[in-house]
């Protein structure tokens, strides 16, 4: 498994327990990026989180390696997957209007976002999640969080 696939599939898992953590509010994503085992996400979000509350975060996103939970890709109409999930397949980039047929990533529970990358068949083949820095802009309501994956 490439060490790329590994690190995006934990940008699904990280911005899950993002929103299991600090809420729905947090549940756009602005931007999203991976480079070998290091990735950053950063999410609308209303305030600076507590030290402890990026702790959990990445509690969490361990706990659902260790889980070893199955990752659902669903190749499906554009409108199926809005019926099914609404907005949450989407991020705060646009979608292109043209796109009617869709991949879904979705960790039942957890995560659900159209994605056409590669992920990992499960969680634990990701290996364990390191938060290495968060960062948040107080004037873009964005927080960054940023990690790397370790075996
Ligand atoms: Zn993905």
């Amino acid at each position: 498994m490439s060490d790329e696939v590994r690190a995006h599939t934990a940008l699904h898992i990280i911005k899950g327990a993002i929103v299991k953590v600090l809420g729905e509010d947090a549940n756009w994503s602005t931007s999203a990026n991976v480079k070998d085992l290091h990735g950053r996400i950063a999410v609308e979000f209303n305030r600076k989180p507590t030290v402890e509350e990026i702790a959990e975060i990445g509690r969490q996103a361990n706990a659902k390696v260790t889980e070893d939970a199955e990752v659902e890709i669903h190749n499906m109409s554009r409108s199926e997957a809005e019926t099914r999930w609404g907005d949450l397949i989407y991020d705060k980039w646009p979608l292109p209007d043209h796109i009617q047929q869709v991949k879904v990533f979705h960790l039942p529970g957890w995560n659900v976002n159209c994605c056409g990358n590669k992920h990992t068949e499960r969680t634990g083949a990701v290996g364990s999640i390191k938060i290495t820095k968060t960062r948040y802009r107080n004037s873009k309501n964005v927080l960054e969080v940023s990690y790397d994956v370790e075996d």
